[in-house]
């Protein structure tokens, strides 16, 4: 076993910091020295909502540099910038797993935190740590292009939006609305930008016109403006819908175009939906989250080429705690990313 340093949940409420053990290498490991780690709604809620006693490392969404590998691995060398996300294992022989979808694989992926390793039986710990051992089929090459900080957030709220958008044949011409302008919602509109789609931002306010503008939509839909809504009728090949809490789909699923598709990314969990909203236009429902490996190298070097990684406010790892109370309040623009140089 190895130890490293860590900020873990507490009694408390709050993150402290700790010492964690992580596995010796196994043949197919890397040991990664964690060097930034995107903040997710799924920390908050893994902080925030703890269900059970036992304590969490969050964080799954992070670059940095490998520091050892295993006996049997060729593809990573010392040093090399890698990123991981939040998948670290899966059955790898299910259909969803040779079709490269491991994040739907049959057996369940391992969570890169709060999984259960699929050999020694443990429970997984996150990237809020100063090392990481991940399984190097699960480690993506970081492109040099890239910027480590920035680049984070795309394992997790950059893989979610980018396997609907290639899965709904994104591209020139398509015309895509993204609802709600916040971590996955910035990244689904410069994706979906760089993939030539005419994109806007459906956003409560106008307050984001300006960001939106910048981040490659060339309009912004107030979405309390019910003018405006409907004005927007019936106008989007694809809506990504990236509101994250329970809600009716109604007023979206409005805007989608003649057998155009809206895909909700926010698991929302139970809702409810009047097939009467998608039969009239011919229109269709999906959900999507994180990626299979396949799609998340693919990812980054879209990114790479595009010069395309999140709007980020980098904190030292320290701050996660106020980290996680801006993000509650929705206090950021756009991915809060931990510099865990100070652990
Ligand atoms: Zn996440
Ligand atoms: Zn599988």
């Amino acid at each position: 076993m190895r130890s490293t340093t860590a900020w873990r949940t507490a009694t408390s409420g709050a993150l402290e910091p700790a010492l964690i053990r992580r596995r010796s290498l196994r043949p197919d490991d890397l040991a990664v020295r964690v060097d930034h780690c995107g903040v997710c709604h799924t920390d908050l809620h893994s902080v925030r909502d703890r269900t059970d006693d036992e304590a969490v490392v969050p964080g799954h969404e992070f670059t940095g540099a490998v520091t050892e590998v295993g006996s049997g691995v060729t593809r990573f060398r010392i040093g090399d910038r890698v990123a991981v996300g939040n998948i670290v294992d899966s059955c790898g022989t299910c259909a969803m797993c040779r079709t490269g979808q491991e994040n739907f694989c049959h057996d369940f992926p391992t969570l890169t935190y709060g999984g259960t390793d699929r050999l020694d039986r443990t429970p997984t710990s996150g990237g809020f740590a100063r090392e990481y051992v991940v399984r190097d089929r699960f480690a993506y090459a970081l492109p040099p292009a890239l910027d480590p900080a920035g680049a984070a957030p795309l394992l997790c709220a950059g893989i979610t939006v980018w396997e609907p958008l290639r899965a709904l044949d994104v591209g020139p011409g398509t015309r895509v609305a993204v609802v709600g302008l916040g971590g996955l919602g910035h990244l689904a509109v410069k994706l979906a930008a760089a993939l030539g789609a005419e994109v806007s931002v459906v956003s409560r306010s106008s307050s984001k016109r300006d960001d939106a503008r910048r981040l490659g939509a060339h309009e912004l839909i107030v979405s309390t403006d019910a003018a405006q809504l409907a004005a927007a009728r019936e106008r989007f090949d694809v809506v990504v819908d990236t509101v994250a809490v329970a809600h009716d789909l109604s007023p979206y699923l409005r805007l989608v175009a003649l057998d155009g598709t809206l895909t909700q990314v926010g698991h929302l969990g139970p809702v409810t939906v009047n097939t009467t909203d998608l039969l009239i236009g011919r229109k269709s429902l999906s959900s999507a989250g994180s990626g299979g490996t396949r799609a998340t190298a693919e990812l980054l070097d879209f990114c790479a080429e595009h010069g395309i990684t999140a709007d980020v406010e980098v904190l030292p790892s320290a701050k996660v705690n106020e980290a996680l109370d801006r993000l509650a309040r929705g206090d950021v623009r756009y991915r809060f990313v931990l510099d865990m140089s100070d652990l």
